[in-house]
Protein backbone atom coordinates (compact mmCIF):
# COMPACT_ATOMS: atom_id res chain seq x y z
CA UNK A 1 0.00 0.00 0.00
CA UNK A 2 1.46 3.43 -1.07
CA UNK A 3 2.35 5.71 1.93
CA UNK A 4 1.41 9.07 1.70
CA UNK A 5 2.76 11.97 3.53
CA UNK A 6 -0.37 14.04 4.64
CA UNK A 7 1.34 17.69 5.18
CA UNK A 8 -1.00 18.64 9.10
CA UNK A 9 0.25 21.53 10.64
CA UNK A 10 -2.94 23.54 9.05
CA UNK A 11 -5.95 23.62 7.04
CA UNK A 12 -8.36 21.05 5.19
CA UNK A 13 -6.52 17.66 6.39
CA UNK A 14 -9.09 14.99 7.46
CA UNK A 15 -11.23 15.14 3.93
CA UNK A 16 -7.83 14.28 1.84
CA UNK A 17 -6.87 11.18 4.66
CA UNK A 18 -10.77 9.98 4.14
CA UNK A 19 -10.51 9.75 0.49
CA UNK A 20 -6.94 8.51 0.32
CA UNK A 21 -8.33 5.36 2.49
CA UNK A 22 -10.91 5.10 0.39
CA UNK A 23 -8.79 4.85 -2.47
CA UNK A 24 -6.69 2.44 -0.95
CA UNK A 25 -3.81 4.28 0.44
CA UNK A 26 -1.79 4.80 4.07
CA UNK A 27 -2.48 8.18 4.68
CA UNK A 28 -0.15 9.42 6.94
CA UNK A 29 -1.08 13.00 9.25
CA UNK A 30 2.81 14.87 9.38
CA UNK A 31 3.29 17.72 11.38
CA UNK A 32 6.60 17.44 12.75
CA UNK A 33 10.30 17.14 11.16
CA UNK A 34 10.56 13.91 13.06
CA UNK A 35 7.58 12.69 11.32
CA UNK A 36 8.46 13.71 8.08
CA UNK A 37 11.95 11.90 8.61
CA UNK A 38 9.74 8.77 8.81
CA UNK A 39 9.76 7.77 5.21
CA UNK A 40 9.47 5.63 3.05
CA UNK A 41 7.25 8.42 1.03
CA UNK A 42 5.57 7.69 -2.17
CA UNK A 43 3.25 10.59 -2.57
CA UNK A 44 2.92 14.04 -0.39
CA UNK A 45 -0.50 15.69 0.37
CA UNK A 46 -0.28 19.69 0.74
CA UNK A 47 -3.93 20.25 1.61
CA UNK A 48 -5.61 23.98 1.59
CA UNK A 49 -5.92 26.57 4.42
CA UNK A 50 -3.54 29.48 4.77
CA UNK A 51 -0.12 29.48 2.74
CA UNK A 52 1.16 32.22 4.48
CA UNK A 53 0.25 30.23 8.39
CA UNK A 54 1.98 26.98 6.53
CA UNK A 55 4.87 28.69 5.54
CA UNK A 56 5.48 29.99 9.12
CA UNK A 57 4.75 27.17 10.61
CA UNK A 58 7.06 24.99 8.19
CA UNK A 59 10.03 27.12 8.82
CA UNK A 60 9.49 27.17 13.00
CA UNK A 61 9.43 23.58 13.07
CA UNK A 62 12.22 22.89 10.49
CA UNK A 63 9.88 20.72 7.96
CA UNK A 64 11.13 23.56 5.55
CA UNK A 65 13.91 21.83 3.68
CA UNK A 66 13.18 18.44 4.51
CA UNK A 67 9.62 19.02 2.36
CA UNK A 68 11.28 21.15 -0.07
CA UNK A 69 14.05 17.69 -0.62
CA UNK A 70 11.17 14.97 -0.48
CA UNK A 71 9.11 16.80 -2.96
CA UNK A 72 12.56 17.52 -5.27
CA UNK A 73 13.44 14.00 -5.16
CA UNK A 74 10.49 13.09 -7.21
CA UNK A 75 7.41 11.50 -5.18
CA UNK A 76 4.14 12.27 -6.34
CA UNK A 77 2.54 15.11 -4.80
CA UNK A 78 -0.97 16.19 -4.87
CA UNK A 79 -1.76 19.68 -3.66
CA UNK A 80 -4.81 21.69 -3.20
CA UNK A 81 -5.23 25.95 -2.63
CA UNK A 82 -2.74 26.68 0.10
CA UNK A 83 -1.12 23.73 -0.99
CA UNK A 84 -0.35 24.94 -4.57
CA UNK A 85 1.03 28.27 -3.02
CA UNK A 86 3.49 26.38 -1.23
CA UNK A 87 4.83 24.35 -4.35
CA UNK A 88 5.23 27.74 -6.07
CA UNK A 89 8.29 29.42 -7.32
CA UNK A 90 6.69 32.86 -7.38
CA UNK A 91 3.64 34.40 -5.53
CA UNK A 92 2.64 37.74 -6.71
CA UNK A 93 1.01 38.79 -3.90
CA UNK A 94 2.43 36.95 -1.01
CA UNK A 95 1.77 37.96 3.02
CA UNK A 96 4.41 40.00 4.46
CA UNK A 97 7.37 37.98 4.80
CA UNK A 98 5.42 34.59 3.08
CA UNK A 99 8.01 32.41 1.15
CA UNK A 100 7.15 29.31 -0.70
CA UNK A 101 8.82 25.70 -1.40
CA UNK A 102 10.17 27.36 -5.11
CA UNK A 103 9.71 23.89 -6.19
CA UNK A 104 6.91 24.25 -8.85
CA UNK A 105 8.01 26.51 -11.77
CA UNK A 106 4.78 28.27 -12.19
CA UNK A 107 3.25 31.85 -10.22
CA UNK A 108 0.47 32.03 -8.62
CA UNK A 109 -2.29 35.01 -7.53
CA UNK A 110 -3.78 34.09 -4.15
CA UNK A 111 -7.28 35.35 -3.29
CA UNK A 112 -7.36 35.53 -6.68
CA UNK A 113 -11.51 35.24 -7.50
CA UNK A 114 -12.32 37.56 -4.49
CA UNK A 115 -13.22 36.82 -0.69
CA UNK A 116 -14.32 33.95 1.54
CA UNK A 117 -18.27 35.29 0.67
CA UNK A 118 -17.21 34.62 -3.23
CA UNK A 119 -16.85 31.21 -2.67
CA UNK A 120 -18.51 29.10 -5.54
CA UNK A 121 -18.86 24.95 -6.22
CA UNK A 122 -18.32 24.52 -9.90
CA UNK A 123 -17.93 21.45 -12.38
CA UNK A 124 -14.16 22.16 -13.63
CA UNK A 125 -13.41 20.64 -17.07
CA UNK A 126 -9.72 18.97 -16.20
CA UNK A 127 -7.52 16.50 -18.49
CA UNK A 128 -8.36 14.01 -15.44
CA UNK A 129 -11.59 14.44 -15.71
CA UNK A 130 -14.32 16.40 -14.72
CA UNK A 131 -14.36 17.42 -11.07
CA UNK A 132 -16.95 19.11 -8.81
CA UNK A 133 -14.71 21.41 -7.27
CA UNK A 134 -15.22 24.28 -4.49
CA UNK A 135 -13.72 27.74 -5.14
CA UNK A 136 -12.28 28.85 -1.73
CA UNK A 137 -10.60 32.26 -1.65
CA UNK A 138 -8.82 30.43 -4.43
CA UNK A 139 -5.64 31.41 -6.52
CA UNK A 140 -4.68 31.60 -9.54
CA UNK A 141 -1.82 30.84 -11.66
CA UNK A 142 -0.76 33.46 -13.83
CA UNK A 143 2.29 31.82 -15.52
CA UNK A 144 3.56 28.38 -15.90
CA UNK A 145 7.22 27.25 -17.10
CA UNK A 146 9.42 24.16 -17.28
CA UNK A 147 6.97 20.98 -18.33
CA UNK A 148 4.38 22.47 -15.90
CA UNK A 149 0.92 21.90 -18.03
CA UNK A 150 -2.25 23.50 -17.89
CA UNK A 151 -4.86 20.96 -16.68
CA UNK A 152 -8.02 23.50 -16.05
CA UNK A 153 -9.39 26.46 -16.84
CA UNK A 154 -12.44 28.04 -15.21
CA UNK A 155 -15.32 27.72 -17.08
CA UNK A 156 -17.93 30.31 -17.90
CA UNK A 157 -17.76 31.70 -13.95
CA UNK A 158 -18.62 35.63 -13.73
CA UNK A 159 -15.01 35.51 -11.65
CA UNK A 160 -12.20 34.64 -14.04
CA UNK A 161 -13.90 32.95 -16.79
CA UNK A 162 -10.73 31.16 -18.33
CA UNK A 163 -8.80 31.37 -15.70
CA UNK A 164 -6.15 28.63 -15.08
CA UNK A 165 -7.25 26.76 -11.92
CA UNK A 166 -5.13 23.37 -12.36
CA UNK A 167 -1.74 22.57 -13.62
CA UNK A 168 0.38 19.46 -13.80
CA UNK A 169 3.74 17.65 -14.48
CA UNK A 170 4.30 14.06 -14.20
CA UNK A 171 4.96 14.69 -10.79
CA UNK A 172 2.35 17.35 -9.52
CA UNK A 173 -0.84 17.57 -9.97
CA UNK A 174 -1.90 21.16 -8.34
CA UNK A 175 -5.05 22.84 -8.34
CA UNK A 176 -6.52 26.00 -7.00
CA UNK A 177 -10.08 24.49 -6.02
CA UNK A 178 -10.84 21.87 -3.56
CA UNK A 179 -12.21 18.35 -4.80
CA UNK A 180 -11.90 17.10 -1.18
CA UNK A 181 -14.79 19.00 -0.10
CA UNK A 182 -17.64 17.84 -2.98
CA UNK A 183 -15.70 14.13 -2.47
CA UNK A 184 -14.76 14.24 -6.05
CA UNK A 185 -12.29 11.46 -6.32
CA UNK A 186 -10.97 12.11 -10.10
CA UNK A 187 -7.42 13.72 -9.29
CA UNK A 188 -7.19 11.86 -6.39
CA UNK A 189 -7.27 8.57 -8.08
CA UNK A 190 -4.85 9.93 -10.74
CA UNK A 191 -2.80 10.76 -7.58
CA UNK A 192 -2.60 7.20 -5.25
CA UNK A 193 -2.01 5.21 -9.20
CA UNK A 194 0.77 7.49 -9.17
CA UNK A 195 1.72 6.53 -5.79
CA UNK A 196 1.77 3.15 -6.77
CA UNK A 197 3.97 3.50 -9.44
CA UNK A 198 6.44 5.24 -7.08
CA UNK A 199 6.44 2.31 -4.98
CA UNK A 200 6.87 -0.20 -7.05
CA UNK A 201 9.67 2.16 -8.88
N1 LIG B 1 -6.10 32.19 0.20
C1 LIG B 1 -5.45 31.11 0.89
C2 LIG B 1 -3.95 31.27 0.94
O1 LIG B 1 -3.40 32.28 0.57
C3 LIG B 1 -5.79 29.79 0.25
C4 LIG B 1 -7.22 29.42 0.54
C5 LIG B 1 -7.46 27.95 0.54
O2 LIG B 1 -6.56 27.12 0.68
N2 LIG B 1 -8.72 27.61 0.48
O3 LIG B 1 -3.29 30.38 1.34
Amino acid sequence: VPRIAVLALQGGVAEHVEMLRELGAEPVPVRSAAALSSGPWHGVVLPGGESSTMDRLLRRFRMRDPLAELITSGVPVLATCAGLILLAERIEDPAPGQTSLGVLPVTVRRNAFGRQVDSSREEVSTAFGKVDAAFIRAPEVTAVGGDVRVIARRGSSPQGAGAVVAVATDQVIGMSFHPELTHDLTLHSEFVRRAHRQRHA
